[in-house]
């Protein structure tokens, strides 16, 4: 699934290069002053490029959850994997002259494990191209304020990510309706401007889960176990 989603992305570009008034940056999109910049594709890291399953397992079988002590412990040893389709989209988009940005949630302080981690796969990171959240210096986690800091040089023409927050501003809602009413009102930019590449494990939707995740998932095993699956 995930080499199709860079498949696309990478006939996208294409098509965005040749459209001089092609943006994917809804706020870009706005101010309409990116013509003539160059051109840039802004991707996530986590369940984007990198793959973290590793540490989702290591969590699973040590009964922990998520937390940002055991995030950063696993960012430092530098031992992501690589998502499918990545690299040869990365590389394909420098080949072609596009600046390759990556916006990332991962803070300041394995910012250089993280360009580390990255090189790893012939990928060229580096303290200008990695931009990591720090709520305190206004990168805060929306990724909005990072994104007008490419778009102040850079004529953005992917959004690529895992989460629809990657992409745009709006969803950090825990709330579906509201959710997925955004996601709708900008249908013309998926798959078109954002790839979303599927991440199994985690993403914003969970906060608008049930109060009671836990709950609601008991009642659907007993569901699906008296439905014989
Ligand atoms: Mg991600």
């Amino acid at each position: 699934m995930t080499r199709q989603c860079y498949r696309l992305a990478q006939y996208q570009l294409n098509i965005a290069l040749s459209d001089g008034h092609w943006s994917a940056d809804e706020v870009q999109v706005m101010e309409g002053n990116y013509f003539g910049k160059p051109s840039a594709v802004i991707l996530d890291l986590d369940e984007t490029v990198l793959d973290n399953s590793a540490y989702n397992a290591r969590n699973i079988v040590d009964q922990q959850p998520y937390d940002l002590e055991s995030w950063n412990a696993w960012c430092a040893e530098e031992k992501a994997t690589i998502i499918p389709g990545a690299a040869d989209f990365i590389k394909a988009a420098v080949a072609l002259g596009v600046k390759v940005m990556f916006v990332t949630n991962r803070r300041d302080e394995v910012k250089t494990a993280t360009i580390n981690n990255l090189k790893k796969f012939g990928i060229n990171a580096n303290d200008d191209n990695v931009l990591t959240r720090n709520d305190d210096q206004g990168r805060g986690g929306d990724k909005v304020s990072r994104r007008g800091m490419v778009a102040k040089d850079y004529r953005i023409l992917l959004l690529i990510g895992d989460n629809l927050s990657d992409i745009c501003s709006e969803v950090e809602i825990p709330d579906n309706k509201l959710r997925n009413e955004t996601a709708n009102r900008k249908a013309d930019f998926l798959g078109t401007r954002w790839i979303i590449l599927p991440n199994p494990v985690y993403g914003s939707w969970e906060r608008a889960l049930p109060k009671e995740p836990k709950a609601a998932l008991r009642v659907d095993r007993e569901t699906q176990s008296s439905l014989g699956r």
